[in-house]
């Protein structure tokens, strides 16, 4: 395979040559490429899967559960899983309440025996309304 030796781009603070095939379009040295994790990832197609940023449900759902430290738990692991799977779109949209049904009476499980010490108000109104559902669904 043919090789090429190329000066990395990151000049004047870097300057590296390296060896590449004279196919490859990398114009960085091993040091100074760019990561190739989520900014690119969350920048690319958005709604794909794999790793990326959690969205609206996911992380509304673990601001809930970590307030009372209870995003660990078992039930608390999978109400972010189910809350992953909604904002991804893995779910249908003819699922989606059912889903989130699920989440919402996982969700009181994983809270169960919290008392909501901060934001007292506004979190007593979500709970009342999600035990309320959570009562409702079983
Ligand atoms: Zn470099």
């Amino acid at each position: 395979m043919a090789t090429v030796t190329r000066r990395c781009q990151n000049a004047p603070q870097c300057k590296i040559r390296f060896r590449i095939s004279s196919q490859s379009r990398r114009v960085y040295c091993e040091t100074c490429r760019p990561p190739r994790s989520k900014a690119g990832a969350v920048s690319s197609v958005p709604g794909s899967s794999g790793p990326s940023e959690p969205g609206p449900v996911e992380a509304r759902a673990l601001l809930d559960l970590a307030a009372f430290d209870r995003q660990d738990t078992v039930p608390g692991l999978i109400v972010l899983s189910v809350a992953r799977d909604i904002d991804s779109g893995r779910v249908k949209p003819e699922q989606k309440a059912q889903a989130g049904q699920r989440m919402l009476a996982l969700l009181a499980v994983a809270l169960a025996g919290t008392t909501p010490a901060r934001s007292a108000d506004r979190l007593d109104e979500v709970t009342a309304r999600r035990e309320a559902k959570a009562a409702a669904a079983s």
